[in-house]
C-alpha cells in the first residue's frame, strides 16, 4: 500500500472514531494481516508493537485453525484483567478493538458485523490502488449545463478502440472484465434494481427472458444498436456486467456469452449467463 487513497483512509478513520465512541470502546484500529496497520486510533499505551504482537498472533490461529472451515475462527477474544481485546477477521484485514470489561461484547461484535462491508470496500480502494472509488466517479459529475449526458458514439468510440495495439490484450477481454468489476462494484441486489439502472443511465432496456437458464435480453443497446452485422457479438462490456451481476446474486463464479447482438445481424442483445462450479 505505497500511495494511500485519501479518500477510503479519511473513511477508515471516519468509521473507526465512529465506532470508539460506542460506550465501553477504547479504541480500535484496522490491520493487514502481516501486521501493517493501516489506521489506528487506540489509546497512546497501546503502543504499534502491541498490535503487531496481537495481529501476528492471531494470524497464526487463523493458519492453524482455517485448515478446517468449521473451525476457522470468525473473530477471536482475548480477556484481560483489565480490558478485552476483540479480533475481527473482516476479508484481508482484521478490526481489532480493545474494550473494558463493562463493556457487551455480543453487541461490539455486531457493532464490528455491521461495519465490515465499508471496511472491505474501503481496503479494496486501497490495495487495488482505485484512483477514484465507482459511487463517487457517479455522484460528482459537475458540468454546468452540459449536465451528465454525452453522445452515444463517444463511448462507443472508447469502447471499441484497439486496445491489444497499447496493452496486448484484446479489448473484448478488458471490456468483459471492466464490465463484471463495475457490476460487482455496483451490488444491485435484484433484478429489479439492475433495470433501474440500465435505465437511469440510459444504458438500454433489460429483460429477464428466462431464469433457467438464465437468458438477459438488452433492447437499445448503448455498445451496438444500430451497428451493421460484423458477424462477431459486441457487447463484451454488457456481457461481463450481466456475468458480476449474476456472481453478486448467487455469490458463485458466473460466465456470460452473448448469443443475440446487432453484431450478429439481430435487432436487440441476448446473453446467456451460467454459474461456474470453482
Ligand atoms: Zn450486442
Amino acid at each position: 500500500m505505497a500511495k494511500m487513497n485519501k479518500i477510503a483512509m479519511n473513511k477508515l478513520e471516519e468509521i473507526l472514531n465512529e465506532l470508539n465512541k460506542t460506550p465501553g470502546i477504547i479504541g480500535s484500529a484496522i490491520i493487514k494481516k502481516d501486521g501493517e496497520i493501516i489506521v489506528k486510533q487506540m489509546p497512546k499505551y497501546v503502543d504499534d508493537e502491541f498490535v503487531d504482537i496481537l495481529s501476528t498472533i492471531h494470524g497464526c490461529i487463523e493458519q492453524v485453525l482455517s485448515k478446517s472451515d468449521d473451525i476457522a475462527p470468525k473473530e477471536v477474544i482475548i480477556r484481560g484483567k483489565y480490558r478485552n481485546t476483540i479480533i475481527t477477521n473482516i476479508g484481508d484485514v482484521i478490526l481489532m478493538i480493545i474494550s473494558d470489561l463493562k463493556a457487551n461484547l455480543n453487541d461490539i461484535l455486531k457493532i464490528a458485523d455491521s461495519l465490515a462491508e465499508d471496511i472491505k470496500d474501503c481496503c479494496n480502494i486501497l490495495s487495488e490502488d482505485v484512483l477514484i472509488p465507482t459511487n463517487l466517479i457517479f455522484s460528482n459529475v459537475e458540468r454546468g449545463d452540459l449536465g451528465r449526458d454525452v453522445d452515444v458514439s463517444i463511448f462507443r468510440i472508447l469502447r471499441f478502440m484497439n486496445l491489444r495495439k497499447y496493452t496486448g490484450i484484446d479489448s473484448e477481454t478488458l471490456m468483459y472484465y471492466f464490465g463484471k468489476e463495475l457490476s460487482k462494484n455496483l451490488k444491485f441486489s435484484n433484478f429489479e434494481e439492475l433495470c433501474k439502472f440500465y435505465k437511469k443511465y440510459k444504458l438500454g432496456r433489460i429483460e429477464m427472458i428466462s431464469e433457467n437458464p438464465i437468458k438477459i435480453r438488452i433492447y437499445d443497446c448503448i455498445s451496438c444498436s444500430g451497428l451493421p452485422d460484423v458477424g462477431k457479438p459486441l457487447c463484451h462490456f454488457e456481457a461481463g456486467f450481466l456475468a458480476g451481476y449474476i456472481e453478486n446474486i448467487y455469490n458463485k463464479e458466473a460466465e456470460a456469452i452473448e448469443t443475440h447482438c446487432w453484431g450478429l445481424g439481430d435487432k436487440f442483445c441476448q446473453f446467456e449467463i451460467r454459474l461456474v462450479d470453482k
